[in-house]
């Protein structure tokens, strides 16, 4: 068993300036998180890199779980290694026995200058180890690999791949918003989107019972448990929406209906948000995917708040959405048939063009300020870690 320390290099560190060093705790104890389950870790950092030592025999295990730990922009596998040559000969083919490629470099670095060999003649020596074992070219401008040995005072260390990691921001370093989350593909795409730029969430998820079935609340369960590896706790507040949904439907022109229920799901959000200590309101809206997504549609809905609303998909093609949530493995979970309390009323024409001033018309006829209390004095939360359900409260926490 080798002893192998994977080299972190930081995300969008540049831009943070002073607050290097809290991305940087911020980062470490993610990844010590991330990798809780495994044994044999330690995780250390200097100002320029985060690293984590592991054995050979959990590496890929690791290398896959710290590529979905957000702030990482690389990862890089070095082997710990004795001062002789013929090992790092040896070492090197082993490493680069499954991967494919034509042209690559050796940058070997001296610190220990006792060492006999000059770190001309071992780039050459390893360099002619790979050309006479893989057949590939030297290319010291343009190389698909660059072969790293940097020979240290005690020991010698050996790098030949890096893995992408996710970019973006350790989770918690830019606050936390309340995301709209719904059964659909869009939602939990956006959520991701957010987790990865270090924005926490909390979902707020309007439910029509007995209008929508319970099937829906575990659709999102699963989803939860998905994004609970990118933020291991997260809380899902279920608002019961039926009463004003009724009385929105009793009141509004059909056309009318989806745009003032969105604006009442805004007033909701924000006031819901601003008592979490949510910074902004998050939603999987893409801009005309819908007749409530079209510009004119946004700026009627969007009139009844001053509060931030991110819409992390606002110009992602449906495809590139679907790929996404694909790679975070919650398509086969959306795609699942359910209810939304937007499709259960859904009108037949509802309008593209909708006016702030007709709005305000249709409101002006029901008391929707106490629907909206009662929507709020009755919101339940429910706490997952892990995916799994922790409590429930029937509260107003
Ligand atoms: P789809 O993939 O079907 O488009 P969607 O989740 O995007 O799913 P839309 O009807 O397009 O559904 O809604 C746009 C956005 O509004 C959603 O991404 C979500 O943020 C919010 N939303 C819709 N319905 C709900 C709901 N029942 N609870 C909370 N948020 C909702
Ligand atoms: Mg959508």
């Amino acid at each position: 068993m080798n002893n192998i320390t994977l080299m972190i290099h930081y995300g969008e560190l540049s831009t943070k300036g002073n607050n290097r060093k809290t991305f940087i705790k911020m980062l470490a104890k993610n990844v010590r998180q991330a990798l809780k389950g495994f044994s044999d870790i330690k995780v250390h950092y200097d100002r320029d890199h985060l690293f984590v030592d592991s054995s050979d025999n959990e590496i890929d295990e690791v290398i896959a779980r710290l590529q979905e730990v957000a702030g990482i922009q690389k990862i890089t596998p070095v082997y710990e290694l004795e001062k002789d040559v013929e090992l790092w000969k040896k070492k090197v083919i082993e490493l680069l026995e499954n991967v494919e490629a034509s042209s690559f470099k050796c940058k070997v670095k001296r610190v220990d200058k006792t060492f006999p060999m000059h770190s001309y003649d071992v780039a050459i020596a390893l360099a002619d180890e790979v050309i006479l074992k893989k057949g590939w070219k030297v290319d010291l401008h343009t190389p698909e690999i660059t072969i790293n040995c940097e020979i240290r005072e005690k020991k010698a260390y050996l790098s030949c791949a890096s893995y992408p990691g996710a970019g973006g921001y350790p989770l918690g370093m830019n606050g936390k918003a309340m995301m709209l989350l719904s059964g659909g593909i869009d939602s939990p795409v956006a959520s991701y989107l957010l987790l990865k730029r270090g924005i926490r969430i909390e979902c707020l998820h309007f439910a029509a019972p007995p209008y929508t079935s319970s099937q829906v609340i575990y659709k999102l369960e699963d989803i939860l448990t998905k994004l609970s590896i990118y933020q291991e706790s997260i809380r899902l507040h279920i608002v019961p929406f039926t009463d004003l949904q009724v009385a929105i439907y009793d009141k509004v022109d059909e056309s009318y209906c989806i745009t003032i229920m969105r604006r009442m799901m805004l007033r909701i959000a924000e006031r819901y948000a601003k008592k979490r200590n949510c910074l902004a309101i998050a939603t999987g809206e893409s801009i005309g995917q819908v007749a409530s997504q079209t510009l004119d549609s946004m700026l009627t809905i969007n009139d009844v708040t001053s509060f931030p609303i991110i819409r992390p998909l606002a110009c992602m093609d449906k495809l590139e959405v679907i790929n996404l949530s694909k790679k975070i493995d919650t398509f086969d979970i959306s795609i699942r048939p359910y209810e939304d309390c937007c499709t259960i009323f859904k009108p037949k024409k509802p309008t593209t063009k909708p006016k702030i001033k007709d709005c305000e018309y249709y409101e002006s006829k029901f008391d929707y300020e106490s629907l909206i209390e009662e929507c709020l004095k009755n919101i339940e939360t429910r706490i997952y870690k892990d995916g799994q359900e922790l409590k429930v409260d029937h509260i107003n926490e």
